[in-house]
């Protein structure tokens, strides 16, 4: 198959959001809807930035990434982030591990996290791995959605000593409870750093 016969799945010419303008894979008119750049605080009472909020639009645009892959979106995720984080000194940028079930094709929250990396001009580093299986947490309920991270992650060995009296970003795609964020930065905090957080999209718990 000639290559070029995939670009417009990977490029596609119209909004993914709407469906009608050509301006590339976010119009400008879904830009301002769907990115409502904000800050609050996680629950260990550290800086967290989102992009979005889930229920709206935030759903579409983490399936988008996760499930089918449409990486062409991640440049605009950097815009918005670049907004956010200009004021916020950082040492080194690490993401929340995620399952991969096919080892071979890139999961989005490392390519989001690395390209932020690159443009910021800050270290990424593979900090935290997962230890133990955990279910999705959008089918649990608060209760169980509290429970299921503890224990699941661990700070990798070799990264101990350097992340002393560093500032860490940590990136995830949604924030819900923040307890899974809780469990990482609690690894990064008792091991002498410091953490912010930043996230494709926050839900709103009322
Ligand atoms: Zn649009």
């Amino acid at each position: 198959m000639n290559l070029f016969n995939l670009l417009p799945f990977i490029f596609p010419n119209e909004c993914l959001f709407c469906g009608k303008e050509k301006e590339g894979s976010i119009c400008k008119k879904c830009q301002t809807k769907i990115f409502v750049r904000g800050e609050s605080k996680t629950q260990l009472n550290n800086k967290l930035f989102y992009l979005s909020i889930y229920k709206n639009n935030g759903e579409k645009l983490i399936e988008f990434l996760k499930n089918r892959k449409y990486f062409s979106l991640i440049p605009y995720l950097i815009d918005e982030s670049l907004f956010l984080l200009d004021n916020e000194k950082i040492d080194y940028i690490t993401s929340v591990p995620s399952l991969k079930f096919l080892a071979y094709i890139p999961e989005h929250l490392e390519v989001f996290s690395k390209d932020l990396s690159k443009k910021k001009n800050i270290r990424y580093l593979e900090l935290i791995t997962k230890i133990k299986r955990i279910k999705s947490q959008v089918t649990l309920t608060i209760q169980e959605r509290n429970l299921n991270p503890i224990g699941a992650f661990s700070l990798r060995r070799d990264y101990k000593n350097l992340i002393k009296d560093k500032r860490i970003l940590i990136i995830d795609d949604v924030y819900t409870t923040g307890s899974t964020l809780k469990e990482c930065e609690k690894l990064i905090e008792n091991n002498g750093g410091e953490v912010l957080s930043l996230v494709y999209s926050k839900a709103i718990i009322y």
